[in-house]
């Protein structure tokens, strides 16, 4: 067994590295960040398709604390993401605290030491204070199980684990899900198959984005005039609370959002019966409004068709759906996301009296502020349950579990108490709360993988980006039970 840790860190995501950041600005000396991944970057290092960008605009999807001035373009693409996440990890000298290649299987707390004891695949077993989860919402990819999918013949991958090798020109290509990933690659897997038919569940609500280069003036603008960056960063922000606003007040505002998009659609979608096809069941803003302008003209090249009967069932060389056609495939692709309620595990995480959080989560996840759970003392969960956005930047949400997180920590060993472990009565009124504040809102207003059945919604926060930063700016030691060192 190692010497204990100030605090382990599992996942070298944007979440993972800015836990790091803050708590050892803070005067954690002793900090290890592990991560199943070959490098840093978490999601930014996974998912490689092609045309793969955030659809947040980088003066936003950035750290606060790193900003930066030559973005290409509003909207930047996974390579310059991966790289600005290693440019932070360089200027910020994290490189020494990183494990790569090592993935959590356990955690479970000691009582009698008041410690956490991780074990890992590479059978290391690391002691720590403090275990901060950054495992993020998605990073399991999902595919659906469906009949004859063991026999296809044909090469078969998820988007999440994109096939580099596998060239598809000349290629019948088979694309299922019609989500945020999938309208990023489908434009550009329809320049060079022979074929493709993309296999739609669900329509979506589509708003413009072109995401060209910066124009010569404007780039020189944002790099060189004090305040420009600055400006943009807030318009962003407050943009992004614009969404927010549509999605939590879908009779009033969300109408607003809906027209744009309605416009939108039906500019891009001249076609009566493509655009029957195509146009969504349910209310703006209830699962993840798509932000694309080449999309929907991609489906319209005469080499792409859209298939929106059920898949029945998969054969050796292609995909039959519901009407008994099959349609000859010699690439599969899977569009169909990730196990979003997965969270952290399988990791088997067990806490002061026994309980595995698999269990307490087994009706659905939550957490205080999404962050802590209680009998899970001096545990921190970052971008856990009710913590994803639908109308901002997950980079916020971030930095404010960071800042939540480290004020925790403080605490404690202000305290002298060996941890910190928020009161159930707290993390249920939290609870309550939370879901209470979905009520009314768009995100009720069907399935989606926020809400995957009836009842409540686990993934996402009800509210703005500013409630979250007011809530959590703050941490209140009275919400919270510090545990004494064993002996004292
Ligand atoms: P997703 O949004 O969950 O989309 C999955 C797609 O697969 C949906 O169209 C879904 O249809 C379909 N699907 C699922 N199971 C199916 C089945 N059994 N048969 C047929 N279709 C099925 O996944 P994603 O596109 O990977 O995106 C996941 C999340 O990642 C996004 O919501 C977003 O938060 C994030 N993301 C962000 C960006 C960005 O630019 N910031 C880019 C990519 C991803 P239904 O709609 O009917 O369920």
């Amino acid at each position: 067994m190692e010497a204990p840790l100030d605090a382990l860190i599992v996942g070298a995501g944007f979440g993972g590295l800015a836990a790091a950041i803050e708590c050892r600005d803070h005067g954690l000396k002793h900090i290890e960040i592990i991560d199943a991944a070959s490098g840093v970057g978490g999601t930014w290092r996974l998912n490689t398709y092609p045309g793969a960008a955030c659809d947040v605009p980088s003066h936003l999807y950035s750290y606060s604390f790193a900003q930066r001035r030559d973005w290409k373009s509003l909207c930047p693409a996974q390579p310059d993401i991966l790289s600005y996440i290693e440019d932070v990890v360089r200027e910020k000298g994290l490189h020494g605290l990183i494990t790569p290649d090592t993935r959590a299987t356990a955690c479970s707390w000691d009582q009698d030491s008041a410690l956490w004891t991780t074990t890992t695949n590479t059978g290391r077993s690391i002691s720590s204070r403090v275990v901060i989860l950054a495992t993020g919402q998605l990073h399991q990819a999902s595919t659906p199980d469906i009949e004859g999918a063991d026999d296809f013949a044909g090469e078969m991958f998820h988007s999440a684990e994109w096939n580099h090798d596998i060239n598809l020109a000349n290629k019948r290509v088979a694309v299922v899900g019609t989500g945020a990933s999938a309208v990023q690659f489908v434009p550009e897997v329809a320049e060079t198959a022979a074929h493709l038919d993309v296999y739609q569940r669900s329509g979506n609500w589509f708003m413009p984005r072109r995401n060209r280069s910066y124009p010569k003036p404007l780039a020189l603008a944002i790099r060189w005039i004090p305040g420009v960056q600055t400006f943009r960063r807030g318009f962003v922000f407050r943009y992004g609370e614009a969404l927010t606003l549509m999605i939590r007040h879908p009779r009033t505002w969300g109408l607003l959002g809906r027209l744009r998009s309605t416009l939108f659609m039906r500019w891009q979608l001249k076609d009566p019966v493509l655009r029957t096809k195509l146009w969504p069941d349910y209310t703006f803003g209830c699962k993840r409004v798509l932000f694309s302008s080449f999309f929907l003209p991609a489906l319209q090249q005469p080499n792409v068709d859209l298939q929106t009967d059920a898949i029945s069932r998969i054969t050796a060389t292609g995909i039959v759906t519901s009407d008994g056609v099959e349609h000859d495939t010699d690439v599969l692709i899977w569009a169909t996301g990730f196990r979003t309620q997965d969270f952290m595990f399988p990791m088997k995480i067990t806490g002061r009296s026994g309980k595995r959080l698999e269990d307490m989560w087994a009706t659905g996840s939550h957490a205080h502020l999404g962050i802590t759970v209680p009998e899970f003392p001096s545990l921190f969960i970052m971008y856990g349950p009710n913590t994803n956005t639908s109308g901002g930047s997950i980079l916020v949400f971030l930095e404010a579990q960071a800042r939540y997180i480290r004020q925790a920590i403080l605490a404690t060993t202000s305290r002298r108490a060996a941890a910190v472990e928020v009161k159930t009565e707290v993390e249920l009124q939290s609870d309550v709360d939370t879901q209470s504040a979905f009520e009314g809102t768009a995100w009720v207003r069907c399935h989606s993988w926020y809400r995957p059945s009836e009842g409540r919604v686990v993934n996402n926060w009800p509210l703005y980006m500013s409630d979250y930063l007011q809530l959590t700016a703050q941490f209140d030691p009275d919400e919270f039970d510090f545990i004494s060192v064993p002996g004292s």
